[in-house]
């Protein structure tokens, strides 16, 4: 699928994924790969292995390559560990038994020490590199926030190429893709068995809702993953603007899996304050034969009022659960009011 953002053709479907999601940065018999220890530095003279024939190459050579770039103009001094460059993050992120061979644009970078020059010439140079993002160490976005609060923002800033990536979790009902503007969300990676996304398997085949409530949707993992287990009306809603992106592109990867056959957009959310915890505000409003997903910027504790009818399951995923369980009263009352079952996955 051509990315919104950049408008290149990086972003994998679920459609694409024909074999093992893994297969896509597995080595061929020629790839050779090497791993590195990442507590000491690279030699500014080694010579770097480049690609293998089948185009990909080794992460530790990537990342060493990197490493040359980032001490040769001078933002390392050549006696940092190899890890001091930043977090990697392959694209599609995905569960890997080792360390993965990247094929092009497939790794974007999360680093707190690089200069805007020096990653567009080290995007330049290293053909596997998706872009470089840099963040200081605080979680990207408002965090838990409740309406009448002031949100404190972090957002991370985009460097070189593009930090728009897929992460696919595996499901019980195939794969889910989820897509993030990574400098402005959470990193959370997937993992073997997830145990939010079994969690939402769990209580969906339990319970069989026909509304199902993603009510701190982030970039829509859970809601779709239930609309993947056939839940015919879904409902998320996010106080954060870059969330909801995120979420709009996760239900157009997910779109012909789902069957939805028209996606609707009502407003631009690029154009929306970044934080909005007054009412919801319907962005995006996805139909197709027996599923209906709708996308609201805006703070949950105001949603009751916008769900349809039907029996109801919902899903809290706040950032900070042990808080959020304390907040009994407001369960209580949201069980009261919006009815059906109520879980922190
Ligand atoms: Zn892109
Ligand atoms: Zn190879």
């Amino acid at each position: 699928m051509k990315c919104s953002c950049c408008g290149e053709d990086h972003i994998i479907c679920p459609g694409d994924i024909i074999s093992r999601p893994s297969e896509i940065f597995a080595s061929c018999p020629q790839c050779n790969p090497k791993p590195r220890q990442k507590e000491k530095p690279v030699s500014p003279v080694e010579d770097i292995p480049g690609p293998c024939k089948c185009g990909r190459r080794f992460i530790d050579d990537v990342m060493a390559d990197i490493y040359q770039i980032l001490n040769e103009e001078g933002v390392l001094n050549g006696s940092e560990p190899l890890s001091s460059i930043g977090t990697p993050l392959i694209c599609p992120g995905l569960f890997l038994r080792r360390p993965p061979m990247l094929p092009p644009r497939s790794l974007l970078i999360i680093s707190d020490l690089i200069p805007v020059p020096v990653a567009k010439i080290a995007y330049k140079k290293i053909p596997e590199l998706l872009g470089i993002v840099y963040h200081s160490h605080e979680i990207p976005g408002p965090g838990d926030v409740t309406s009448g609060q002031k949100p404190s923002i972090n957002e991370g800033i985009l460097l070189c190429g593009c930090d728009v990536r897929a992460d696919i979790f595996l499901s019980g009902s195939g794969p889910v893709v989820v897509i993030k503007k990574q400098a402005d969300m959470h990193i959370e990676f997937p993992k073997g068995i997830d145990p939010k996304i079994s969690s939402v398997e769990k209580h969906v085949r339990r319970l069989h809702p026909e509304v199902f409530i993603d009510a701190c949707a982030g970039p829509g993992t859970l809601g779709i993953t239930a609309a993947h287990f056939g839940v015919p009306r879904i409902v998320m809603c996010d106080v954060w603007h870059a969330s909801i992106w995120s979420a709009i592109q996760t239900i157009r990867v997910n779109q012909r899996k789902l069957g939805i056959t028209r996606i609707n957009i009502l407003e631009d959310i690029e154009q929306r304050p970044p934080v909005w915890t007054e009412k919801p505000v319907l962005i995006c409003d996805a139909t197709g034969e027996g599923i209906s997903i709708q996308l609201y910027h805006g703070s949950y504790e105001f949603l009751g009022p916008y769900l349809p009818e039907g029996k109801r399951l919902t899903v809290f995923d706040p950032f900070n659960k042990e808080s959020f369980r304390k907040k009994d009263q407001f369960l209580a009352a949201w069980s009261e009011k919006v009815g059906g079952e109520v879980f922190i996955p």
